[in-house]
């Protein structure tokens, strides 16, 4: 059994980047580019009206002081929608009929909105005189101008960056089709246990559900993995070592029961037979205690598969994915490290709690601003409060489900009284101080 911080730092050491590739743009969403993004094009990528309305020349609208004439008329040359181009130069004393989107045509300088057409001329066509009464004109109004937001062979997005919605939007704007990002990490499931039935089944008496699979599913999901199920494989040898095998072609292998000291208890012979090599099993802390860590090399250059043996018990499971697969993933995915644990803070402890006499134990709780804080990003510290949820241990998902925090107290440390300052893993994103709710903003 080793201590906690010493696991930490054996899958810290032991996780490594996947080597990043080229992938369509659209299969990167949530994962941070591996290598800048430049424009093939400038933005706007021409002089582009930003009102529907008529491209004018300045000088018509504006004396040489600048200020602006009561109306003018206008004759209107020709008519511009978005996709619409033109040949034709605007000179002193005409204008064209203009929608958004549309090129501003040669000559033209600005953009006066139709609702300044007076005398009821605002139909005015291609042909037609238009009367424009415009008293807040200023020189280039309603134009973007080509470049303004970047310029071809500009690099519009460095890597690192995560591609949210924006940074998307933008890549497809600058013609990047394809970027070079970290794969999407896959990661085998696999749950172990004679008992076990999938949870779409009636359990009979002695059977359970399995409640694993689909949580370290969704926790996979959550952090832009790509969960691979391979259900369920009973306390065989045979039927072990088949899933095992399988399960050690994707980049990570999460499997669940069977990794204790009972009977029936495996997996960790099964891992050694099936060539996983050993960095740790059992962790001084509660729950996830029977927690087993190794690596498979896949040699020709290929990045190891990491290999997690994970308590059966569905709370310890979770505890130990939030403490030991979240790093090993983040690290695999190409995260920079501040993104690697969960957010640590302080909180005073709303009420009494009990520390196990021997390991450091992580008990739920809901986090919540202290009264009045002004709590406006990730420095947590002195701020929040948290609430021990009900929690009836290491098979109880009940009180681990509200949880959007985990109480960390160390061994040893006995009833620790209400209004106590505690270390927290904060769970769900960055606080609101407006709610105790939190909203999911991490990506
Ligand atoms: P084990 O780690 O195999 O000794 O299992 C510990 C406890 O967790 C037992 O009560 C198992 O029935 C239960 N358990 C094991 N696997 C799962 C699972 N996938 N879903 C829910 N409970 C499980
Ligand atoms: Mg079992």
């Amino acid at each position: 059994m080793i201590e906690l911080a010493e696991a930490l730092a054996l899958v810290e050491a032991t996780a490594a980047a996947l080597p990043p590739r080229r992938q369509r743009l659209l299969d990167v969403c949530g994962r941070p580019l591996a290598a800048g993004v430049i424009a093939d094009c400038d933005s706007p990528p021409w002089d582009r009206a930003m009102m529907d309305g008529f491209a004018v020349r300045n000088a018509d609208l504006a004396d040489e002081s600048g200020a602006s004439r009561t109306a003018v008329e206008l004759d209107v040359m020709v008519d511009l929608a978005a996709g619409d181009v033109t040949q034709l130069v605007i000179r002193d004393g005409t204008c064209a009929r203009i929608m958004t989107g549309a090129p501003i045509p040669a000559g033209a300088e600005a953009v006066v909105p139709i609702e300044c057409a007076v005398d009821g001329t605002a139909a005015a066509h291609a042909g037609a005189r238009v009367r424009l009464a415009d008293p807040r004109f200023r020189a280039g109004q309603h134009v973007a101008r080509q470049g303004a937001a970047f310029r071809r062979g500009q690099e519009v997005l460095t890597a690192g960056t995560v591609l949210r919605a924006a940074e998307i939007g933008l890549a497809a704007e600058a013609g990047a089709t394809h970027v070079v990002a970290t794969p999407r990490v896959r990661v085998a499931l696999l749950s172990t246990g004679s008992e076990l039935v999938e949870c779409d089944r009636e359990p009979a008496f002695g059977q359970t559900r399995n409640s694993n699979g689909p949580m370290l599913a969704a926790a996979v999901s959550l952090l832009g993995g790509e969960p691979i199920p391979l259900g369920l494989a009973a306390d065989k040898p045979e039927a072990i070592r088949a899933a095992v095998a399988q399960g050690l072609a994707a980049d990570m292998l999460l499997l669940s029961g069977g990794v204790s000291a009972g009977d029936l208890d495996l997996v960790p012979e099964i891992f050694r037979q099936c060539g996983v090599e050993k960095v740790f099993h059992k962790v001084r802390l509660k729950p996830g205690k029977p927690v087993w860590f190794g690596r498979l090399g896949r040699g020709g250059g290929e990045p190891d598969t990491l290999v997690f043996g994970l308590p059966g018990n569905p709370a310890s499971s979770l505890v130990c994915f939030e403490l030991f697969v979240r790093p090993a993933f983040q690290i695999l995915a190409g995260r920079a490290r501040d993104q690697w644990h969960l957010p640590q803070g302080r909180a005073r402890l709303l009420a009494p709690c009990n520390a196990a006499p021997d390991r450091p134990v992580y008990l739920p709780g809901r986090l919540r601003a202290a009264a009045g804080a002004p709590v406006t990003s990730r420095s947590l510290a002195g701020r929040l409060e948290i609430e021990p949820l009900p929690w009836t241990g290491s098979s109880d998902l009940r009180g681990m489900a509200g949880a959007s925090g985990l109480i960390a107290l160390s061994a040893g440390a006995g009833l620790v009284a209400a209004g106590a300052e505690v270390s927290v893993l904060v769970r769900d994103g960055i606080i609101s101080p407006e709610t105790d709710g939190w909203p999911r903003s991490r990506g």
